[in-house]
């Protein structure tokens, strides 16, 4: 994929993941035979809840992004903010390993601690998407983020991580408040 302009923020993020990442590519998963499986897979443990994998979900494997058929109806700066999300997963790869991340990562539902360690993980990128967000569209944009963020954690997307809307409005609004901080320390 390339963008129109290399030196804009998409086009820099690109380049610099590639530097960081020799191997990383951009695949979609329709073309993909073990991301096909994977959401059969998934619709199947949450009972028909997760059936947007192929559609809306982006998924990081084994140093590849794979897209779903929403990536072609993003414009760039989107492209860019989910870019920055997924580049933490790219790291933490690098950091745990494929064995961990997955053990952390892909088994879906269950036990409680697995779940956390993937709600913790999943936390660690949506920072990212909360600070890309505020960067590109503004803190009112960063702000409007909650109640989806909430849902992905709560709902059956990522099979209930954690279902627990208090404790991720918390960690949202001290986010918030540090990119405030940040802001209001530059004026
Ligand atoms: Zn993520």
């Amino acid at each position: 994929m390339q963008p129109r302009d290399p030196g804009g923020p998409l086009g820099r993020i690109l380049s610099d993941i590639r530097r960081e990442f020799p191997t990383f590519e951009i695949r979609r998963k329709r073309d993909s035979a073990l991301q096909r499986a994977l959401a059969v897979a998934l619709a199947a443990v949450t009972l028909g809840g997760q059936r947007s994998y192929l559609t809306h979900y982006h998924t990081v494997l084994f140093g590849k992004l794979y897209v779903p058929d929403a990536w072609d109806r993003m414009d760039e700066l989107a492209r860019y903010v989910l870019l920055r999300h997924e580049r933490v997963h790219l790291r933490q790869r690098a950091r745990m390993g494929d064995l961990a991340m997955g053990l952390v990562y892909l088994l879906p539902i269950l036990p409680v601690l697995l779940a956390w360690g993937r709600a913790r993980l999943e936390w660690e990128a949506y920072l990212e998407t909360i600070r890309a967000t505020a960067e590109v569209y503004g803190l009112d944009a960063a702000r409007a983020l909650e109640d989806e963020i909430v849902r992905r954690y709560v709902g059956p997307d990522y099979g209930w991580m954690w279902p627990f809307p208090a404790v991720i409005r918390r960690w949202f609004r001290e986010a918030v408040a540090d990119l405030e901080a940040g802001a209001s320390a530059r004026h």
